[in-house]
C-alpha cells in the first residue's frame, strides 16, 4: 500500500529530535517518556502499545472505554485509572525496547481482540470490518480492488473522466486507476484542492479531527494539530497528489462545461473549455462528478448589493489586496465560515459591523487552534503504531456522535426549541457555555440561538467568538438588512452604519450541485432542468436516464453532526469502482440506475430527514432547497451507508 508518511509541516528543533529520541539520538529520560505518554489520548495508546508490543494484557476489561461516556473525557476512567493505564503502556513499551524484538504484527484474531477493547465487544461484530477499513493498517489498504480491468475485461479500454481535482475527485482518479482504468481529471483551477484551494480566508480550518478528515489510504501522522489549518490541509493534497503520482493524469485550467451522453456509442461527451478561452471535447465511457458543494459563492439577495462604492468580497474569493486595517468593515452572515474569519477581522478593522440573521450554536472545542505539543509528535515516533488507533479512536467517537440528540422524539411537546430530551440537555448545556462567556444579558439574548441544536451544523468554538463579539469595537447587528448603499447597511430600523469595506460570509450555492456544468443524459433531458431545484440521486451518486455517470458528495450525502466526509466519500468511490467491475464483468456497456429503485431510496431518505431535526425545523439552512426538501443530509448513520455502499446491486441498473 501506498502510506503517506509526510514530513511534518513545523520544523522539528534540535530539542524536539533530542526529546523525541530517535533512533542514534539520546535516549528519552523518565520524564521525557512520562511527557509523551502523557500528551496522547490514554485508550488509543493501550491499542498502539498493544499492537507494537504484542502485550495485550493491557487491554484490560477496567481500562476499557465506557460506551455510554465517550463524550467525558477519561471516557470513563477516573484519573487514578487513567495515570496506571499510562504507566502500564510506558512499562511494556521500555521493556519491549530493551527486549530489542521488532514491532508485533497483528494477527485478524488480535485485531478483533483490540476492537473489543476499543468499541466494546457488542459492537465488535457489526462494526469490524468497517473498522478494519477505517485503520487500514501499516501495509494494507482494505479497500482497493481486488481486481484489475486488465483481469476482467481484458479487450476493454475503458475511460473514466473525473471532473475536479479537490478530495473526492483526488480519492476517484487513485481507486479508478488501481483498477486500471484510463483516467482523466479536469480541474478548472490551476492546482489541487477545491474548496481547500479555494477558500483562503483567515481563520479557515477543518471541522474534523485531521486524522479522520483524511484519506484511510494515505494517512499521515504529520498533522500540526487535530484540526489543520488550511494550508495544512492544503499541503496534504498536494503531497498526496504528489505521492500517489495523480499529476500525471489531471489536466489543470480545464472547465467542463457541458456533457452529453450519447445513445449510439453509449459514451459521454464531454466539453472543455480552457483557461485561454479555447474549447475541445473528449470522449469518456464513464463521467464521474467530483465538484463539491461547496466552492460557488452565494451572495444575499439584498437591494443595492450591486450599489456600493468600497471594495467588498465573498469570503471563498477573499481579496488580500484590500486592507483592513484601521478601516470599518462590515460582514454580513455568522455561519461556518464567518465564525473563522471574523475574529482575524476584528484584530484588524478599527471598526467592525457583524451583521446576524440567525445566532450559530457554538460547539465547545478547547484545542480548536492548538498545535499538538511536541511530546505528540515524539510518541508517534517512538510508538509508530500510534497514528492507526488514534485515527480508529477519531473514527469511533465521532461514528455516531450527537447523532442521537438530533433525532426527533415525536412525544416532545414543544419542537421549537428542542427536540427530545437528549436535544434539550444540549441545548441547556451549551446555552450554559455560552451564558459563562457573554455575562452581558442584551448581548446574550441575541447570541443564543432560538432554534434546536443540530438543525444547523455547529460551530467549533474555543471561545473566541464570544471573545470577539464583545470587543469594544465590534457591534452585533441583528436588525434585518434592508438594504446596502453606496457608503454602507441600512437595517430595517432605518439606521445606517457606514462601511469602508464589506465582507459576505453568506455560504454556497450547495443545492445548485452540478451547475453551471450542463449535464445532458439519455433522450437529451439536462440534469438540473429535471432536477428543477430539487437534487435527487440514488445513494447520493446516480441518476436515471443518465447511464455511466456518477456523483461525489452528491445529493443527501452531507454530514451534519457524525463523521467524517471523507468516509462518505471512500464508500462512494468504492462502490462506482466495484460496480463499474461488475458492468464490465456482464459484458455490457453501461449501466442506468432503475428509476423505482431511485424513487424508492428518494422516500426513504425523505422520511429519514423529516425523523431529524434538520427536517422539522423552519431555522434557514443551506440543507433545505427552494422547493423546501432537505436535499443535502444523509439523515442515517455511516454503518447504514457503508452497508449499502459495500456491495454494489447491478439488480438496480438497467443495463445496455
Ligand atoms: P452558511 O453556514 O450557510 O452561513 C451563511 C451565513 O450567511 C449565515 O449566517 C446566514 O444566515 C447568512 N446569510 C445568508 N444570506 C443572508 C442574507 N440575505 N442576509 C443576512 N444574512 C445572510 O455558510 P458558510 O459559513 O460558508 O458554511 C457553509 C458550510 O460550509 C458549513 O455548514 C460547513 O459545512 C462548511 N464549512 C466548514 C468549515 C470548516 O470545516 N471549518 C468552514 C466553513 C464552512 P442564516 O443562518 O440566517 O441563513
Amino acid at each position: 500500500m501506498l502510506e503517506c508518511r509526510c514530513a511534518p509541516t513545523v520544523d522539528p528543533t534540535d530539542e524536539h529530535n533530542r526529546v523525541v529520541g530517535r533512533r542514534g539520538g539520546p535516549t528519552p529520560t523518565g520524564d521525557e517518556l512520562q511527557h509523551m505518554l502523557d500528551a496522547v489520548e490514554v485508550h488509543p495508546l493501550l491499542c498502539a502499545v498493544a499492537h507494537l508490543t504484542g502485550d495485550f494484557s493491557l487491554l484490560r476489561a477496567d481500562l476499557a472505554p465506557d460506551q455510554a461516556q465517550m463524550l467525558v473525557p477519561g471516557r470513563g476512567l477516573g484519573p487514578d485509572q487513567e495515570a496506571e493505564a499510562r504507566a502500564l503502556a510506558g512499562q511494556a513499551l521500555l521493556e519491549h525496547e530493551a527486549s530489542g524484538a521488532p514491532p508485533h504484527e497483528l494477527s485478524p484474531d488480535e485485531v478483533t481482540l483490540v476492537f473489543d477493547f476499543l468499541v466494546g465487544p457488542s459492537s465488535t461484530p457489526q462494526w469490524s470490518d468497517f473498522l478494519v477499513e477505517e485503520l487500514a493498517l501499516a501495509g494494507t489498504d482494505p479497500r482497493a480492488p481486488s481486481w484489475r480491468l486488465q483481469e476482467i475485461a481484458p479487450s476493454r479500454d475503458f475511460r473514466c473522466v473525473v471532473i475536479g481535482a479537490g478530495i473526492s475527485g483526488l480519492a476517484a482518479a487513485y481507486r479508478l486507476r488501481q483498477a486500471g482504468f484510463t483516467v482523466t481529471v479536469f480541474e478548472k483551477n490551476d492546482d489541487v484542492g477545491g474548496t481547500w484551494l479555494q477558500n483562503v480566508y483567515p481563520g479557515c480550518r477543518v471541522d474534523v479531527p485531521n486524522q479522520l478528515y483524511s484519506f484511510s489510504f494515505a494517512q499521515s501522522d504529520a498533522w500540526v494539530g487535530r484540526y489543520s489549518a488550511q494550508p495544512d490541509l492544503l499541503a496534504y493534497l498536494r503531497r498526496v497528489t504528489e505521492e500517489l503520482r495523480l499529476h500525471s493524469c489531471i489536466r489543470f485550467s480545464t472547465e467542463v462545461t457541458e456533457a452529453r451522453y450519447e445513445a449510439d456509442t453509449q459514451r459521454w461527451v464531454v466539453e472543455i473549455r480552457r483557461a485561454d478561452g479555447t474549447t475541445t471535447s473528449e470522449h469518456a465511457d464513464a463521467l464521474v462528478s467530483a465538484v463539491g458543494q461547496l466552492n460557488r459563492p452565494s451572495f444575499p439577495a439584498i437591494a443595492g448589493r450591486d450599489s456600493f462604492g468600497g471594495p467588498s468580497f465573498h469570503s471563498a474569493e477573499w481579496d488580500d489586496s484590500v486592507s483592513l486595517d484601521g478601516r470599518r468593515v462590515a460582514v454580513v452572515g455568522t455561519g461556518a465560515s464567518a465564525a473563522q474569519f471574523v475574529p482575524a477581522v476584528a484584530d484588524a478593522a478599527a471598526h467592525l459591523d457583524l451583521y446576524q440573521r440567525t445566532p450559530p450554536w457554538l460547539m465547545p472545542t478547547e484545542n480548536y487552534r492548538d498545535p499538538f505539543p511536541p511530546a505528540y509528535h515524539s510518541l508517534l515516533e517512538r510508538v509508530p503504531t500510534y497514528g492507526r488507533w488514534d485515527r480508529l479512536w477519531q473514527f469511533w467517537l465521532m461514528h455516531e456522535g450527537l447523532l442521537p440528540a438530533a433525532k426527533v422524539d415525536p412525544t416532545w411537546p414543544d419542537q421549537r426549541h428542542s427536540v427530545s430530551e437528549s436535544n434539550d440537555f444540549m441545548r441547556a448545556m451549551l446555552a450554559d457555555l455560552l451564558r459563562a462567556q457573554v455575562p452581558d444579558e442584551a448581548l446574550f439574548d441575541k447570541m443564543v440561538p432560538r432554534f434546536p441544536p443540530f438543525a444547523k451544523r455547529a460551530l467549533r468554538d474555543d471561545g473566541i467568538w464570544a471573545a470577539t463579539v464583545q470587543q469594544e469595537h465590534v457591534e452585533l447587528i441583528t436588525e434585518p438588512i434592508s438594504e446596502i448603499t453606496t457608503t454602507g447597511i441600512r437595517t430595517t430600523d432605518g439606521s445606517e452604519r457606514p462601511a469602508d469595506v464589506v465582507i459576505y460570509g453568506t455560504g454556497f450555492t450547495a443545492s445548485q450541485f452540478l451547475t453551471p456544468m450542463r449535464l445532458l443524459g439519455r433522450g437529451g433531458v439536462e440534469l438540473n432542468e429535471q432536477w428543477d431545484g430539487d437534487a435527487r440521486a440514488y445513494l447520493g451518486m446516480t441518476v436515471p436516464e443518465f447511464p455511466n455517470f456518477f456523483m461525489l458528495y452528491g445529493p443527501n450525502t452531507n454530514l451534519v453532526i457524525n463523521g467524517s466526509i471523507i468516509v462518505m466519500v471512500e464508500c462512494q468511490v468504492r462502490y462506482i469502482v466495484e460496480a463499474l467491475g461488475q458492468l464490465l464483468r456482464t459484458g455490457h456497456h453501461a449501466m442506468s440506475c432503475r428509476s423505482d429503485v431511485h424513487d424508492a431510496y428518494n422516500d426513504e431518505i425523505d422520511a429519514g430527514n423529516k425523523e431529524m431535526v434538520w427536517g422539522v425545523t423552519d431555522v434557514p439552512s443551506w440543507y433545505r432547497n427552494r422547493r423546501g426538501r432537505i436535499a443535502q443530509n444523509w439523515p442515517f448513520g455511516l454503518l447504514d451507508y457503508w452497508e449499502r455502499t459495500r456491495h454494489p446491486d447491478l439488480a438496480d441498473y438497467e443495463l445496455t
